[in-house]
């Protein structure tokens, strides 16, 4: 495996031949479970119900050449990085939307407290949590799980929004991700629920039909590091109620969470360029449900075209029941 820089679009891509796996039995599930290093199990009293793991077959290993390196005009380096899996449930049968809201706050703790930890890691610049749920999604297990990636590069979409935080905030002093709150709730059409300060909506210019973006409230460039008030309850029992919604029409999802990405250079000090992050970005989780039959239309030379208006998706959404 090796990391691969596309010399236009800076993007870095990871390429190489991953291990066709031999599994007849869920790796998620005793006696199989225990047989590999736990990283984390939570609760630590009495029968665990997220459980890390490292990845079995990583992109990703914590050992290794870092090395980035010229390959002529080129620029490559070692895939030099963590990959864990969040096993969200011992259950083999239930979906994360079928957990309980605290259950759901349990599994938000646990990448939280997985983000905070990799994150200590100085040649880890970006910490990514993410889901597929469905086949169409390209889940690799159907049982219950998400995955932690801790990369010595920042992903593109990543960059693009700091990036763009960091022009907005310099030109009006403001965060947008706090501006877009704010003009949502005052229009409503495109809320599709609420839940304390915790909001679900569609967003303006959504790249899929029915994509959701989760968003506090209250400014935090990070999801890790809660401030004060932050009550992961509320955002557990708003994120049961938007999956089961989405459970009722789309049989796949990605889910991601966008935080800051790690400041720290190896003397602790926050580098030039990230000195208004805390003020500019804002951490919140994005769905991108898989609608089947649509999903052919997703991007129509290059850009992306998405057949229902947001505004109608979270009406649609809006009137769909959430219960279990
Ligand atoms: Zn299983
Ligand atoms: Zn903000
Ligand atoms: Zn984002």
């Amino acid at each position: 495996m090796e990391i691969r820089r596309d010399p236009i679009t800076q993007s870095w891509v990871v390429l190489g031949h991953r291990e066709e796996r031999d599994e007849t039995n869920c790796p998620f599930e005793k006696p199989e479970i225990d047989k590999q290093q736990t990283i984390l199990s939570w609760p630590t009293e009495g029968p665990w119900q997220v459980r890390v793991v490292p990845h079995p077959d990583p992109l990703y290993r914590i050992e290794g050449e870092m090395g980035r390196r010229a390959d002529g005009i080129y620029d490559k380096m070692g895939p030099v990085g963590a990959h864990e899996v969040v096993v969200e449930t011992p259950d083999h049968n239930k979906k994360l939307s079928q957990l309980s809201d605290e259950e759901i706050e349990r599994v938000i703790w646990v990448w939280a407290s997985r983000v905070a930890d990799l994150k200590k890691d100085v040649r880890l610049k970006h910490v990514s949590v993410f889901k597929n749920q469905g086949i169409l999604s390209g889940e690799e297990w159907p049982h219950a799980h998400s995955e932690v990636t801790g990369t010595i590069f920042v992903p593109r979409r990543i960059k693009y929004e700091l990036r763009a935080s960091r022009e907005w905030y310099r030109e009006k002093e403001r965060c947008v991700f706090c501006d877009i709150v704010r003009q949502e709730e005052k229009l409503g059409k495109r809320i599709v629920d609420v839940q304390g300060d915790y909001y679900a909506l569609c967003p303006y210019a959504a790249r899929v039909p029915y994509e959701i973006w989760v968003l506090h409230r209250r400014h935090n460039h990070q999801f890790e590091q809660p401030k004060p008030g932050t009550n992961r309850r509320q955002l557990a029992a708003l994120l049961g109620r938007v999956l089961r919604r989405l459970d009722k029409f789309a049989p796949a999802y990605h889910l991601v969470v966008h935080t800051a990405p790690n400041t720290r250079n190896r003397k602790g000090e926050l580098a030039g360029y990230w000195k208004t992050l805390p003020d500019d970005f804002h951490w919140h989780i994005e769905i991108l449900p898989i609608v089947e039959s649509r999903s052919k239309s997703y991007s129509i030379k290059e850009t992306y075209f998405n057949a229902v208006m947001p505004e109608q998706a979270a009406e649609y959404l809006r009137s769909v029941d959430p219960g279990s």
